[in-house]
Parts: structure tokens; sequence; C-alpha cells
């Protein structure tokens, strides 16, 4: 990056970051780079758009981390496109040169072929004139040079041709890398990078996916739907960064009770969802109580100080996919059994059972 990356003076720099660093203590944000990248840029008031995201934020009272970082994602997010464009002008190159590497094989062995049907011509006129003319040593060394001939023209050849082979090899080790770097960037736009579940994208996608395939299949497909209690609350005791650690600690429960086909996801904030092809109702009740339990029943303490900082409750919104309702009805009616068991005092599973097949 060249000089000053927004081109003002040391001074007003200096009196931006002070002022987006104490608003950001204000608002309890942790402060951590993407943070600070966002609330810097609101506080120069470059950007029209984050300028108003922030501020619907602070008008809601809003001013979370995910909240934030969504924010970030939005408006800083060239780096992974620039990526991605350069990646595909990579391929780009090692495509073309493949291409141009298979057709110099192409004309190197055509010219190969050629040359030995020219000898196998002389050859034959060197036989005929021996028969003719008697003079049986003249053919002789006509062939003999003839075999030196394409002797040369052999090694030639396949000196010409171990030059495409490692140029082939390095081509393909780059297509190779490439595609490396492909998947990862796939898989990075697919994953929630705090607790490493899917994210909301791939849960939609996999929606889309799973009530197909139990409508073709007239199969089971159930959801879980889950909310941490009173993580406010937690957060504003024991912050945001503790509170993180939660939802990651969360993210391990949901991964280690959750198998094959099934797909644990981070819904939103605070907010998970699991999706359970080839389960009932029932069964799905079963083990969301199952994780409940299992996250109530762990004790956490603060990394930092060692304190004992108790226990999380969540609640849990089961419903069982209903082959002639939309996704949308499917997800709401979890959704709603989640705030039945919110209003009848968190804590518990409920499972909604108007549409149980
Ligand atoms: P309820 O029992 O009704 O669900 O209460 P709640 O406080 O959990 O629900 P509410 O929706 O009022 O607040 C959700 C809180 O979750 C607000 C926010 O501080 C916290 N939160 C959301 N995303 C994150 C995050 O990424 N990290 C941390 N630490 N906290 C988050
Ligand atoms: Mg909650
Ligand atoms: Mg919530």
């Amino acid at each position: 990056m060249r000089g000053l990356m927004y081109g003002e003076d040391m001074q007003r720099a200096a009196e931006h970051a002070h002022a987006a660093v104490a608003s950001m203590a204000k608002y309890a944000l942790p402060p951590i780079p993407v943070h600070y990248t966002v609330w810097y840029e609101y506080h120069i008031a470059r950007n029209g758009a984050l300028v108003s995201a922030v501020d619907a934020l602070i008008d809601k009272g809003e001013v979370a981390p995910q909240a934030v970082q969504d924010i970030y994602a939005k408006h800083f997010t060239t780096d992974r496109r620039n990526n991605q464009q350069e990646m595909a002008e990579r391929l780009e190159r090692a495509i073309d040169q493949m291409r141009k590497l298979l057709g110099s094989a192409e004309s190197n062995t055509r010219a190969y072929g050629d040359s030995l049907e020219r000898f196998s011509d002389e050859l034959g006129d060197a036989a005929g004139q021996g028969e003719v003319a008697g003079g049986l040593e003249q053919t002789s060394t006509d062939i003999t040079s003839l075999i030196g001939s394409i002797l040369e023209e052999t090694r030639d050849m396949q000196q010409r041709n171990s030059a495409l082979e490692s140029k082939l090899a390095e081509t393909n080790a780059e297509v190779a890398q490439l595609r490396e770097s492909f998947e990862q960037v796939r898989r990075e736009a697919m994953t929630d990078m705090l607790t490493g579940l899917a994210n909301r994208k791939s849960f939609a996608d996999a929606l889309h996916r799973m009530t197909a395939m139990a409508r073709d299949g007239g199969t089971p497909l159930s959801l879980l739907m889950l909310d941490i209690d009173h993580f406010k609350r937690f957060n504003d005791i024991h912050g945001h960064q503790t509170g993180d650690t939660v939802l990651q600690l969360v993210g391990r429960m949901l991964a280690d009770n959750t198998k094959g086909q099934d797909m644990a996801a981070r819904y939103g904030g605070e907010e998970f969802a699991v999706l359970l092809p080839m389960t009932g109702l029932e069964q799905a009740e079963g083990l969301a109580e199952t994780i409940r339990r299992s996250i109530a029943g762990r004790k956490l303490v603060k990394r930092s100080s060692g304190e004992d900082i108790g226990r999380i409750g969540i609640s849990v919104g089961v419903a069982q996919f209903n082959p002639g309702e939309s996704l949308e009805e499917f997800v709401l009616r979890a959704d709603k059994a989640l705030y039945v068991a919110k209003s009848a005092g968190r804590g518990r599973v409920v499972a909604d059972r108007r549409h149980q097949s």
C-alpha cells in the first residue's frame, strides 16, 4: 500500500483513530481489527452506505460483534473478490499454456512422422539403386547415413518431447494448486468463521436440497432452531469475548451431536439451526433434549481468570417438514416453537405437532 491509506494528514488520521477507539469502548465493542476498520471508516464518514448501516445499529441499540462483522463483510470483501479474480486469470493462463504445449506436441509429432516417411522413401531409392547398379558398397553407405539421420531426428524429437513434458508437468502443478485455492475460498464462503459451523448461506442451500429430497423420496426431515437464553445479559456481565467462546462451545456441542447428513449451522448471532434428514419429530425432539442437556450441564470457567461463571441455557424449537408446505412455513413453525419455549420459561424443547405426518 502506498503512503497513508486514507490520504489524510497524520493529525486528522490520529483524531479519527482516537474518536473511533473511544466510541468502540462506549459500545463495548471488542477492539479487534475488523471492528476497528468499520468504526474508523464510520468516523471518517466517507462511505455513506456504511455510515447508515452503523447508524441503524446504534439507533436500534444493536451494536454487537456479529452485526459489525456483517457490515465489514459487506463493505470490505474486495480482497476475496480480487483473489478470486486473480485465480481465475491464473487458471486462464495455465489453460492457454497447456493448449499451446499440446499444439506444439502435435506439430512436433507430425514433423517427425514426415521425416520418417521421407527417410523411408530415400531408403527405397537407395535399395533400388543397389539392385540396378550392383553398387552394394554405395548402398550400404547411404543406408548407414540414413540411419544416422533417423537417430539424430529421433533424439531431437525426444528432447523436444521431454522439454514439453516438463513444461506440461509445471502447468499441471499450477492447475492443481489453483484447484486447491478455489476449494479453500469456496469452503470459507460457506463457513461461519467464529464457530466453524456452516453459515446462514450454506444452511439455506442445504434447506433447499434437503426439503427437495424429503419431498421426492417421501422421507422425514426435521429442523431444530436453537437460541441461547439471556445471552445479552451474559455478554453484559462477562464481556463479548467470553460470549464468543460460549458461541464456539455451543458450535462444538452441535458438531459433536450431529453426524452423517445432518447439518448444524450458525443461523444468526446466538441462534443456531440443525437440519436432520431421515429423522422424524420424536427422534428430533430427543436429540434436541440431549443437546440442551449437554450444554446446560457444562460448568463454564473464564479462561483468563479461571473464574467460575455458571452455566448457560438454550431453548429449542422443533418441527418436522410437511411436503405440502413452503420452506418459509417450515422454518417459521420451528421458529414459533422456539418462541413458545422462550415464553414458557426458556431452557426447554418445544415441538410443533400441528403438521406432523
Ligand atoms: P433470550 O433468552 O430471549 O434469547 O434473550 P437474549 O438476551 O439471548 O436475546 P436477545 O436477542 O435480546 O440478545 C441476543 C444477544 O446475543 C445480543 C448480543 O449481545 C448477543 N450476540 C449476538 N451475536 C453475538 C456474537 O457474535 N458474539 C457475542 N459475544 N454476542 C453476540
Ligand atoms: Mg437469545
Ligand atoms: Mg436470539
